[in-house]
């Protein structure tokens, strides 16, 4: 069953300078109990894209395209009461920076049970144990859910709001980056804490992260975004195996990734394009060491490779496969 629909998605912000066409057509869909991932370097789109399917981006970003269905329902086209339900009841948000989804006047413990008290007949004491077994599950002391956001360390805070995120059983949880800017360790625990809980409810996860070891240990499909473009989708085990866009095979370059730098996981040489126009042709060709003229004027559309379910966008696939599977056997 298809839980979220993603389909030709197209979001512009109208910032002071000028238009911005940060997401143009993207396109996925994550099936219950999947681990999907979006991944691509820093203005790709991600946080744009999960912020349209959560209702969340500001005033001068125009969805200019695109449907969003969560269980058949028009996400869209939700009035804010329906959205405010659906977003704790069924869809949790683990935003980029936990801090902006807490409230610094109140301790996290009151936040944690207001969250489940508004949503269901819970009396205080449940509503209380409740709070401190989550706790206990993202592996925070509960005798600390009466202290305040500023007193948690950065990676604590992301906990708590893991915590707060799964308080209600939700069928998908979307997590903006996690773990990053947080250390090693406390990533590891991080994902697994979130691996965890997953496995207890039963949810979905959309996962937004440039660190393909993460992905690889934690999800079973991903698209790669690129100029908010989707430069490839498919199972995570066949795409990170087997890259058949030359942007992915760039980011795979980095691959191992346990590297504290997140902007030294990218490989690809230049910078993301501005886009302050709707790309003509493919997003990549600038940097794209297969670039054709085609790729300069005719945008490529994502189409199914003959192996394993991957969907590809780029006109030279087949090229730059042949050419990295020539490199990598001359490399044994
Ligand atoms: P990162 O990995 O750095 O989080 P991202 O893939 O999440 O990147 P987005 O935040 O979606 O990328 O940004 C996509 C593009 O949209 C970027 O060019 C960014 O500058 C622009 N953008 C993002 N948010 C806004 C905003 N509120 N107003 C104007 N432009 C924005
Ligand atoms: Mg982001």
């Amino acid at each position: 069953m298809t839980l979220l629909d993603v389909d030709d998605l197209r979001v512009r912000y109208d910032a002071r300078d000028g238009a911005l066409h940060s997401v143009n057509g993207v396109s996925f869909d994550i099936d219950d109990g999947i681990n999907y991932a979006l991944s691509g370097e820093s203005a790709s789109g991600k946080s744009t894209t999960a912020k349209a399917i959560l209702g969340l981006l500001p005033d001068h970003a125009e969805i200019e395209s695109g449907e969003v269905e969560f269980e058949g329902r028009d996400l869209l086209a939700l009035t804010p009461s329906e959205r405010q339900d659906l977003l704790w009841e069924e869809i949790a948000f683990i935003p980029q920076t936990a801090i902006d989804a807490l409230d610094p006047v109140m301790s996290v413990g009151a936040q944690i049970r207001q969250a489940i008290q508004t949503h269901r007949e819970i009396s205080e004491r449940n509503a209380r144990r409740r709070a401190r077994e989550l706790f206990e599950t993202v592996g925070l002391d509960p005798g600390r859910v009466g202290d305040y956001p500023h007193q948690f360390s950065d990676g604590m805070r992301q906990r708590v709001v893991i915590a707060m995120a799964l308080a209600l059983d939700p069928k998908l949880v979307i997590a903006d980056e996690p773990t990053t800017g947080l250390d090693v360790i406390v990533q590891d625990k991080i994902i697994d804490n979130i691996l965890q809980i997953q496995e207890e409810t039963d949810s979905s996860l959309l996962l937004i992260t440039h660190d393909l070891s993460v992905i690889a240990e934690t999800c079973d499909e991903m698209s790669v975004l690129y100029g908010g473009t989707v430069m490839e989708q498919g199972r995570v085990d066949n795409l990170l195996l087997n890259p058949s866009n030359p942007y992915t095979m760039g980011l795979k370059n980095a691959f191992p990734a346990l590297d504290d730098d997140p902007d030294g996981l990218v490989s690809v040489p230049g910078k993301p394009p501005r886009l302050d126009e709707k790309p003509t042709g493919c997003v990549f060709e600038p940097r794209c060491p297969f670039a054709t003229e085609e790729c300069a004027t005719t945008t490529p559309e994502l189409r199914e490779l003959p192996y394993r379910d991957q969907h590809v966008a780029c006109h030279n696939a087949d090229r730059a496969v042949r050419m990295r599977r020539e490199a990598e056997a001359a490399a044994t």
